[in-house]
């Protein structure tokens, strides 16, 4: 048997029912805030990952899936290409490409599959949804402002509010500019020295080509020893510094809570000033809702201008499974399952249905060769509301016998009545 690939799996309904209604809730949120759908390819050329995500991230150096395409020609060698691991390297790539920055602030959201090549568990897999958006353009549009973080941040609180997530938590830090972060990396370097020898085989890499990424080790012999190790914290300067407590004070008044957390760095290269996390209790070892941070370098780094940005992505995966934790999840019926009753009879259900379904009314369709009995069968199966039969005698007369599953009463309806009948009005 052919069975889905370890890491990915199949929605099935009625689950996929909670997922469209988020989905709802999440882009009337989006509306509310002037943000804008964008969709960029699910894979994109290697390098684009490499320099933006970055070598020495746990994504690059071990997580994607990336393969060699065939060139033009037989000789010609093909380009690397890689599922995205996350989008926001394709939202900047597509900034630079169509030159959104003509348009002033840009402000998109994404929701699609993401890619990674991670050991698969309850709320882990290798393919998974992520809902996210960026807030990028050039600084005279105002992108680098700490309102910015602060509207995203505010969005976020409210999403998840309006999703009916409860008990969620904000961790927030900043991790400074590229000027800050030399200087940490330094003193990191300095401090790795005398106990990196105790630590695992990649913080000993790690200690080499990109010490900030030792925040990243789970394993937990190393944690005491992190724990000892200089914060960015004490490396802000005085512009993070006061980027960062404007940004907490905006959050101060307008009510969002958070809790400072000088150890979050986040899994990717990318990441200036401000970076966040929101974790939710119910979900157990993998309890990050969601994360994101500002990147105010990416878009050069990418070869394109100056454009600072913040964005987020939230985990789909991980948000469905706690609105399981507080929600029952059921499947939707149909209000009526037509059953035709004899030979030459799909015709005309099939002619009923189409205006019903015209009218917005949820309807199944029989087959004229099931018996009655059998049509019922199915109906109840369905839970469909109404069974409307549709025999010879009933389309000469123009009205059909209409049951109603749940009171057991059995009335005949004129064709021209029937929406309203099922819909429950007289
Ligand atoms: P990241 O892009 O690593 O910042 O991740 C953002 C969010 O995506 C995380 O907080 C998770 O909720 C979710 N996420 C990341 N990797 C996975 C995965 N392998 N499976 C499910 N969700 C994931």
């Amino acid at each position: 048997m052919i069975k889905a690939v370890r890491g990915t799996r199949d929605l099935l309904p009625p689950e996929t029912a909670l997922w469209n209604s988020a989905e709802a809730t999440v882009r009337d949120v989006f509306r509310a805030y002037n943000f804008h759908e964008i969709r960029t390819p699910i894979f994109e050329s290697t390098e684009l990952f490499s320099r933006s995500v970055g070598e020495e991230t746990d994504i690059v150096a071990k997580e994607m899936y990336t393969w060699e395409d065939r060139g033009r020609a037989q000789s010609e060698k093909g380009q690397s290409l890689t599922l995205r691991p996350e989008n926001t390297a394709g939202v900047v790539r597509a900034y630079i490409e169509h030159k959104l920055w003509e348009w002033g602030l840009n402000k998109l959201y994404y929701i699609g599959p993401q890619f990674r090549r991670e050991r698969p568990q309850k709320g882990r897999y290798r393919q998974f949804f992520q809902i996210g958006a960026e807030i990028i353009g050039p600084a005279s549009a105002g992108s680098e402002s700490p309102a910015r973080d602060a509207e995203i941040l505010e969005l976020l609180a409210t999403l998840l509010d309006r999703l009916g997530i409860k008990g969620w938590s904000l961790q927030l830090n900043s991790v400074g500019c590229a000027k800050d972060r030399a200087a940490y990396n330094e003193a990191l370097r300095k401090a790795l020295e005398p106990v990196v020898p105790r630590m695992c085989v990649d913080c000993q890499r790690r200690a080499v080509t990109n010490p900030l990424r030792v925040f990243d080790c789970k394993v937990p012999e190393d944690q005491p020893i992190i724990e000892t190790l200089p914060r960015i914290s004490q490396f802000l300067d005085e512009p993070c510094r006061e980027h960062f407590q404007a940004v907490q004070e905006i959050l101060k008044s307008v009510g969002v809570d958070f809790q400072l957390d000088d150890r979050l760095v986040r899994g990717l290269d990318y990441y200036t000033r401000t970076a966040f996390e929101f974790t939710h209790g119910a979900l157990g070892a993998q309890n990050a809702i969601l994360g994101g941070g500002r990147y105010d370098g990416l878009s050069e780094s990418l070869g394109g201008p100056q454009a600072p940005g913040i964005g987020f992505a939230i985990g789909e995966d991980r948000l469905i499974l706690a609105l399981q934790e507080s929600a029952e999840t059921v499947q939707p019926k149909p209000d009526v399952f037509i059953a035709p009753l004899g030979a030459g009879m799909d015709r005309e259900a099939a002619r009923l249905a189409r205006e019903l379904r015209a009218q917005n009314i949820v309807a199944e369709l029989g087959d004229e060769t099931f018996r009655l009995k059998k049509s019922f069968e199915a109906a109840s199966r369905l839970k469909a509301r109404h069974v409307l039969i549709v025999g010879e005698n009933e389309v000469k007369a123009g009205a059909f016998a209409l049951k109603n599953q749940e009171t057991g009463e059995q009335i005949s309806v004129p064709r021209a009545n029937l929406a309203e009948r099922i819909r429950g009005k007289q």
